[in-house]
């Protein structure tokens, strides 16, 4: 496994891999690697003649106040993990290599790069979209990988990519959980045991959710309630939203039907998590 550190480096490598005939499939992550994680490389790997992985905490996509300094940094581990994986190429560019002094240029997703996750953490997905943006023009991927977890950061990478006409295919993977239905997140490691229980609240309110859209419930407005008494149930826990939303514009909808997505976060003492689920209609 070959481990590039440079823009210039990755872009020759992958052009070489494309020339051979690869097609090339694209895991971009902060590190900190879980099975979630991996089984995005595992589905690049069957799909994906070479699978290329990022490892890069993007400052970018952190606001002043939030964790970028304490992030779980654990490349040595991830390596291992990547190369067991028949990762063949990890790009891992240090920040200076991504931001060189004077960069000026970002990418914004107006609208819908404000709705959710954009609405509570102003910026992040400006941050998310340039970091991408850039990550797709070092390695020049035929698809690109991403999580469900972060439903709303896919919305936004598929209107970048169809604004900016990236040819890429994005593909998006389901949630991977632990066995008590907690969606593994590197920011898991926050949780102190106490907190840890107290997270699986989220994956309850949403199961909650679900079962009443099962029972025919389609009003957004009833079933935020009852997500919201199930959160509310929990102390120690403080909502951030819990929203009903078309999957792709992120706007709210007042019921729920194909292409809807039910999506919370909340503060679990000081760690903030997320999770959803894509409605699926019967
Ligand atoms: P991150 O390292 O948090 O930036 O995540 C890198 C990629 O892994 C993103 O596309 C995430 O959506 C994805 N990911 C993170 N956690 C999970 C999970 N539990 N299940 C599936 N994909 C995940």
């Amino acid at each position: 496994m070959r481990i590039v550190k440079s823009v210039r480096e990755m872009q020759a490598v992958c052009r070489e891999l494309r020339a051979g005939g690869s097609a090339i499939g694209f895991v971009a992550t902060m590190g900190a690697l879980h099975e979630g994680h991996l089984s995005l490389v595992r589905r690049a790997r069957a799909e994906c003649g070479v699978v290329v992985a990022s490892i890069f905490v993007n400052p970018l996509q952190f606001a002043p106040g939030e964790d970028l300094a304490t992030y779980p940094r654990t490349f040595v581990e991830d390596c291992a993990r990547l190369e067991a994986e028949s990762v063949q190429v990890v790009f891992a560019p240090e920040v200076g290599e991504m931001y060189p002094e004077g960069a000026a240029t970002t990418v914004t997703v107006a609208g819908v790069g404000d709705r959710l996750d954009g609405a509570s953490r102003p910026g992040h997905f400006a941050g998310v979209a340039t970091v991408v943006a850039k990550l797709f023009h070092a390695v020049g991927p035929c698809r690109a990988y991403f999580g469900l977890k972060d439903a709303a950061q896919i919305a936004v990478l598929r209107r970048m990519v169809r604004d900016l006409n990236f040819e890429v295919e994005l593909v998006g993977c389901a949630i991977v959980r632990d066995a008590d239905g907690l969606a593994l997140s590197s920011r898991n490691q926050y949780l102190s045991a106490e907190e840890r229980g107290r997270a699986l609240v989220l994956r309850r309110a949403l199961l909650e959710m679900e079962r009443r859209i099962a029972g025919g419930e389609r009003e957004s407005a009833a079933l935020v309630r009852a997500g919201m008494a199930v959160l509310q149930g929990e102390a120690g826990v403080r909502v951030d939203y819990l929203a009903v939303v078309d999957a792709d514009s992120l706007l709210p909808v007042e019921r729920v039907g194909a292409g809807t997505l039910a999506a919370v976060a909340a503060y679990v003492g000081k760690t903030r998590l997320i999770d959803n689920f894509l409605v699926a209609l019967g």
